[in-house]
């Protein structure tokens, strides 16, 4: 039951809208203002714009409340997963998706080659072949869904045998939102985002995020971003943090849109395979008529966009294979969907019309 006095009992949607808010005092604004500030007067906590600022606070502990635990935001989601890998000892082993988020693929790799750590790439659905990868590592990465497979791991199960083999759990958790799947509660001890995406959710900014519940990874990671630099913009950690506040509409919205699209994608003759994890906005298609097809859907459509990243208001679509980094498992005909907050019958004559000129 709700307590109107306690934050802690509210549903998503409401903390989704007021967390994060000045105090409800005479005068105070409704919204943090964007400070712009590099330094501060000496002796209070935070003393130097690198180490802190009142606008990304802000917004951290919206989305701290949204995922139960203490945020930190970062400049991008690749400097929030490369401030993460950074927490592992030389020569560790990292188990991470062999889909997980490209640039996390290439981060570890390009560790790996410069002898700093070993990355065990695994397929999070074969949860047995992940528990025994588990043996020996610092740190487990998952992500679920994976992109642009849309894989889903049993984060449990995985969870409980990385922490018996002493290693961290990191789930990035962009795909999903706090709306959909809550990592920390799952017994992951780091939840990673690329708030670029679903959080911001407007194509306009580029910012990153964590969120823990343990006060000492929380130290550690905010002794990383100090040292390292990798701090958020206070202008994006204010869009962060407005977009935030509609998070549940569009996330319901897309999600609904998307479920009408699988239904209908799935009948039609030009789509082989759909690939689709139950929730959320994204969908992903193999074409009927390979990769040529693909690249000729993604030029004739009027209201879908040809664009990478993912989950604004707009419908943006891509043919990920287009990436000579993107992995060879990856079907050569794959078409990643990030379905927006359209009308879905003005979504679906448009994609249906392109449709219907690649069937093969
Ligand atoms: C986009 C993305 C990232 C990287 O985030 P940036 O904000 O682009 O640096 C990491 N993980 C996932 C799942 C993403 O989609």
């Amino acid at each position: 039951m709700a307590d109107p006095t306690d934050p802690a009992t509210w549903s998503p949607a409401t903390t989704a809208v007021t967390a994060g808010r000045p105090p409800h005092e005479p005068d105070q604004p409704l919204n943090h203002p964007i400070t712009m500030a590099s330094t501060y007067g000496a002796t209070g906590g935070v003393e130097y714009g690198r180490h802190g600022n009142p606008t990304w606070t802000a917004f951290e502990e919206a989305l701290g409340a949204l995922e139960g635990g203490r945020c930190l935001a970062f400049s991008s989601g690749l400097a929030t997963v490369s401030t993460v890998l950074d927490l592992v000892g030389q020569g560790a082993a990292v188990v991470a998706p062999r889909h997980a988020y490209n640039g996390t693929v290439m981060q570890l790799a390009d560790l790996e080659a410069r002898g700093r750590l070993t990355a065990r790439l695994v397929d999070v659905t074969d949860t047995a072949a992940v528990v025994k990868a588990c043996d020996d590592a610092a740190l487990v990465w998952l992500e679920s869904p994976t992109n642009p497979a849309l894989e889903l791991a049993d984060i449990e199960t995985i969870a409980r045998a990385a922490h018996e083999a002493g290693a961290y759990v990191v789930v990035d958790n962009t795909f999903a939102t706090p709306l959909r799947q809550l990592p920390l509660a799952m017994g992951a001890d780091v939840v990673v985002h690329s708030a670029t995406k679903y959080l911001a959710g407007h194509s306009d900014a580029v910012i990153g995020a964590l969120v823990t519940a343990d006060d000492e990874v929380y130290d550690a990671l905010k002794g990383r971003r100090d040292l390292l630099g990798s701090i958020p913009g206070t202008l994006e950690a204010w869009l962060a943090l407005r977009g935030l506040r509609t998070l549940h509409l569009r996330v319901e919205r897309a999600e609904s849109n998307a479920r009408a699209l699988v239904d209908r994608l799935r009948a039609h003759d030009a789509v082989a395979e759909l690939r689709y994890p139950g929730f959320g906005g994204i969908v992903s298609v193999v074409l009927a008529g390979g990769p040529d097809a693909a690249d000729r859907l993604v030029r004739s459509t009027s209201l879908w966009v040809h664009a990478t990243s993912l989950g604004g208001v707009e419908s943006t679509f891509e043919r990920r294979r287009r990436w000579r980094s993107e992995p060879t498992t990856i079907p050569e005909a794959l078409v990643r969907l990030s379905v927006g907050i359209e009308d879905v019958d003005d979504l679906w004559a448009d994609l249906s019309g392109a449709l219907d000129a690649v069937v093969p």
